[in-house]
């Protein structure tokens, strides 16, 4: 055995639920799900029940994750129709806007052109704008971020042709970047027919060759993020199962064990996971962090046994490497051999680099 020293995992894609649908998580057990996973800060997104459309939301869940956070965090923020006015209040607290422009979990879809052009018009960052989208949009997306000199992050990039859509924006100057998730890179549609719901997220899996088309352009993709999206086992064999699965805990291993089949390096792989989204969400690292990670053999994940409330994985009997022992953040022993050693709201929200940073990896200013 060999222990494996990271400097730590950024998730830049969760669904922590709290508020609104505490039952499948919320801010104690998905931070502390990260930790067990290796991540010592994460971006919450805003899709929560109510969505965080105003100051005062945005406020009240950033009030709930200093209380309640073990690991760092970012706060998206996002609009449902109305006033424009709350979305620029929110953004210096704000990690970035996040846009739904493709139907999602909850009731938040953006189709009206013209009023999505008014709000890249609007968005003052600092953060860029999030877009989920598929085909279609994500080029509007991309044209309407070089309209208005915006920043856009394609969220888990639904296919490999628009990732290469999103590559030749960035190639024609626009300041684009984009993320995959581990689900598209290790499963692909076989996995729906053998899980069922339990295989169900938005965007769907591919098939075999598209997974592999995904592997091919890895270099074009600069963000791995888990888009670990919690249901309860009882939602998911519901007659309407709800779409997105866990992910938190097996993003780390089977990266790890891809860098033992040498489909990816180590170096790529704290690119993808740390280096690349602090820098496309303009933040600092948190100081003093690292991850141990004891490396054996190859193991299978278990279908159950994991840290986040909802205790399921849709990669279950997939091989994974790696065991995540001792995490630290601010050089303090957070988490060691599955014990949580971090207090209740000891996580801090990430802090903005100075100005005039560059953010993002292509094209950007
Ligand atoms: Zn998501």
């Amino acid at each position: 055995m060999s222990v494996l020293h990271l400097p730590g995992l950024f998730d830049a894609h969760v669904h922590l639920r709290d508020p609104g649908a505490t039952h499948k998580e919320d801010i104690a057990s998905g931070t502390r799900s990260a930790l067990a996973g290796g991540i010592v800060a994460l971006l919450d997104m805003p899709n929560n029940r109510p969505p965080i459309t105003s100051p005062q939301r945005l406020q009240a869940k950033a009030n709930g994750f200093a209380q309640r956070a073990v690991c760092d965090y970012g706060l998206f923020c996002t609009y449902t129709g109305g006033p424009i006015a709350p979305i620029v209040d929110m953004a210096p607290q704000a990690c970035g806007l996040k846009l739904y422009l493709d139907e999602t979990f909850g009731d938040i879809l953006l189709t009206d052109l013209e009023l999505l052009d008014t709000l890249f018009a609007a968005w003052p960052g600092p953060g860029p704008i999030a877009i989920h989208a598929a085909p279609p949009m994500i080029g509007w997306a991309l044209q309407a971020a070089r309209r208005h000199g915006q920043s856009v992050h394609i969220c888990h990039v639904p296919t490999p042709d628009a990732l290469i859509t999103v590559d030749r924006a960035r190639q024609a100057g626009i300041c684009a970047t984009c993320e995959i998730t581990p689900h598209h890179l290790f499963l692909d549609d076989s996995a729906e027919r053998l899980k069922g719901p339990l295989a169900q997220m938005k965007p769907p899996l591919l098939s075999p060759p598209e997974v592999a088309r995904f592997w091919r352009h890895l270099d074009l993709v600069d963000i791995i993020a888990s888009d670990h999206a919690p249901h309860t086992l009882q939602e998911k064999a519901g007659a309407t199962p709800p779409p997105g699965v866990p992910g938190l805990e097996t993003t780390l291993p089977l990266l790890l064990l891809a860098v033992d089949q040498d489909r990816l390096d180590i170096e790529r792989l704290t690119e993808l996971t740390w280096h690349t989204p602090l820098a496309v969400y303009g933040f600092d690292p948190p100081p003093g962090c690292g991850v141990d990670v004891a490396i054996d053999k190859p193991y299978r994940f278990p279908e159950r046994g994991y840290t986040t409330r909802c205790d399921w994985t849709p990669f279950g009997g997939l091989e994974g490497l790696g065991r995540v022992q001792r995490v630290r953040i601010r050089h303090a022993t957070v988490w060691e051999n599955d014990r949580l050693l971090a207090t209740p709201g000891s996580g801090r929200p990430l802090g903005r680099r100075k100005a005039n940073t560059s953010i993002g990896s292509g094209g950007c200013p």
